[in-house]
């Protein structure tokens, strides 16, 4: 495992380039699509979004799948193995993306440089990899500034209340349905998910994550300056708090 950054909350080392291979086995493109039945397109498009950052592409699953459907997208990633992968993707599947980038997101208005979005995406629980409040804070005041006005950011991570609260169990149903893959928490406490990923060839990868509250996350949101906070379950509204295993805020710029 790598050495975390202090300032950023960065761990870009969890994602060695092999791990990168990996992880398009582990998020299992086509099931990923049915999963989410174009829960994204629906709700950018619904917001008239045109231009939109992922920013946190990991191998392009969201990026790549705007793109294809009409959305002006710029894929970036903090760790550099992902961004090249989002690069080899797209060119494989002969998409094409205004433009990729390594952007960590404590600096994402000056890594961005200074360009702004229709919507800002950071999904596939990935916000989870900040380890502290400050850093947390820092990065959506950092996000807000590259939202155009009247734009949106979406961010979504792991039901960890239902996980703290009643342990943890996954329909595997909407993330990480690659065929054969295991995923699990092998230790889970208030501060921290360090989750293994199990491959059929037995390879063994693991992930150090800090469990969002979803009732947290919605104020860091609006302490950043979004408003409007409107949460789903599963990509559904209203959800079993439960019951469901990811949830997604999606939340405006006045
Ligand atoms: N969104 C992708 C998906 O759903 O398949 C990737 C999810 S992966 C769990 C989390 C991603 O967040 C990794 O690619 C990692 O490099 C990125 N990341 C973690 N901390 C970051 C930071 N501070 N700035 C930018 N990216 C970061």
């Amino acid at each position: 495992m790598g050495i975390r950054n202090e300032n950023t909350g960065l761990e870009h080392e969890q994602y060695t380039p092999d791990f990168a291979d990996y992880w398009d086995d582990l998020v299992g493109w086509k099931k990923r699509e049915e999963g989410e039945g174009g829960f994204y397109e629906r709700l950018l498009g619904a917001s008239n979004c045109e231009t939109v950052a992922d920013v946190a592409c990991g191998t392009g699953y969201h990026a790549i799948t705007l793109a294809k459907n009409g959305f002006k997208v710029t894929a970036s990633d903090g760790s550099e193995n992902m961004v090249r992968k989002t690069e080899e993707n797209a060119k494989q599947m002969g998409v094409t993306l205004q433009g990729t980038k390594v952007v960590d997101w404590v600096k994402a208005s000056k890594d961005l440089g200074e360009e702004t979005f229709d919507a800002i995406i950071c999904l596939g629980n990935s916000f989870t990899h900040l380890f502290e409040h400050e850093a947390r804070r820092d990065a959506l005041e950092e996000l807000f500034k590259v939202v155009k006005p009247g734009g949106m950011v979406v961010i979504d991570h792991r039901n960890y209340d239902s996980m703290l609260e009643h342990g943890y169990s996954s329909k595997h149903n909407y993330y990480y349905s690659g065929k054969g893959v295991d995923a699990y928490p092998a230790e889970l406490n208030r501060y921290l998910a360090r989750f293994e990923y199990v491959f059929p060839d037995g390879a063994k990868f693991q992930l150090k994550m800090y469990p969002l509250r979803q009732d947290y996350v919605s104020h860091l949101l609006e302490d950043a300056g979004f408003i409007n906070v409107v949460r789903y379950g599963d990509f559904e509204k209203p959800y079993d708090r439960d019951e469901v295993d990811f949830i997604q805020q999606v939340a405006y710029k006045p």
